[in-house]
């Protein structure tokens, strides 16, 4: 293997290794993020609510029947988790059971 080589290869091995490292930092922040409150002014904007369950079906503008933050095409991170984050609250967290007016579909 060349000088250059060698180099090149130490290089791209060191940020390998580094990638192996910020994953789970980048994990850890994200369950590190604050929980939306509904009180949050964004939120009441957004009429965001922790039960989609209290909001009346007729108040709503997207007429599909189940609608929740678990099923929007607009919620981030793994299924199954209780808080996830959420394109339209960078920095917080939404309850998998919440629902606000931006609902979307997921496609
Ligand atoms: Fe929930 Fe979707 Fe509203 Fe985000 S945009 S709070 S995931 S309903």
């Amino acid at each position: 293997m060349s000088k250059i080589a060698r180099r090149k290869f130490i290089q791209l091995s060191a940020v390998a290794a580094a990638g192996c490292f910020v994953q789970p930092g980048r994990e850890a922040r994200a369950a590190d993020m604050p929980h939306l409150t509904e009180d949050d002014p964004m939120a009441k904007a957004m009429k965001y609510t922790h039960d989609f369950s209290t909001v009346d079906p007729a108040t709503r503008t997207n007429p599909a029947e189940e609608q929740h933050c678990a099923n929007c095409a607009l919620v981030q991170g793994n299924d199954g988790e209780e808080w996830r984050p959420c394109q339209i609250f960078p920095g917080k967290l939404v309850n998998a059971d919440g629902w606000c007016s931006v609902w979307a579909p997921k496609a």
